[in-house]
């Protein structure tokens, strides 16, 4: 029973995709059409019978590149979707295939998602991504996955947003889960007083001082 389950799946995911396949060629041949291009048919093998139609060459090719970005704008269309339902850029990049490029270049695979949707950050260009908070029915700015705490990263909340607490509680139980390995780690005699003590507070002074910088900034 699972078995047959298993490939009236397997026959389903294998029509959708080739139906996929006539779809972008039925409309690369549209497209080059409305340009003028003139369709062209020839015999699928010579001597046979059944014919191919196609557009001519060039236009075809011109015309898979605005199908090729037609798909992407699809792409884009449920990475927006993904933000809006608070799935984070981590498991969006998984999804966009990413996760090989991440391990290789030694990149964060949230940060190589978030660039690959908005573009790299650039001093001329302020880069964020907008999407409407499904909690709060904000206008989010989404800054990118690149600070710690989640009112780094994204901006407009409403200030009473059940999301943005959500976010900021499971933030801070990751701290504090952090401290306390930490914690742990120091008792255990891995470092001297002295030095735990060192490490401690230069830990800890590297984020508030990234917080006020912030402030300052935003002020
Ligand atoms: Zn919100």
């Amino acid at each position: 029973m699972e078995d047959q389950e298993t490939d009236s799946r397997q026959d389903a995911i294998t029509r959708a995709a080739s139906d996929a396949y006539f779809a972008a060629d039925s409309s690369v041949m549209r497209l080059a059409e409305a340009h003028g291009a003139e369709i062209r048919e020839r015999p699928v093998w010579p001597g046979s019978f059944s014919k191919t139609r196609y557009a001519e060459p060039l236009a075809g090719i011109r015309a898979a590149q605005t199908v090729r970005r037609s798909a992407d704008r699809v792409a884009g269309d449920y990475v927006r979707h993904a933000r809006v339902e608070g799935i984070g850029w981590r498991e969006i990049g998984g999804a966009l295939g990413l996760a090989e490029d991440g391990q290789r270049t030694g990149y964060d695979l949230a940060v190589v998602a978030y660039e690959q949707v908005t573009g790299e950050p650039d001093v001329f260009r302020e880069v964020s991504f907008h999407y409407s908070c499904p909690a709060c029915g904000q206008g989010i700015s989404d800054r990118g996955p690149y600070e710690s705490h989640p009112e780094d990263n994204e901006r407009g909340h409403a200030e009473d947003c059940t999301r943005l607490a959500a976010d900021v509680a499971a933030w801070q139980a990751q701290q504090d889960a952090e401290d306390a390995e930490w914690e742990a780690w120091t008792r255990q005699g891995n470092l001297t007083e002295a030095e735990a003590d060192a490490a401690g507070a230069e830990k800890h002074a590297a984020a508030p001082a990234e917080d006020a910088e912030f402030e300052t900034e935003a002020g």
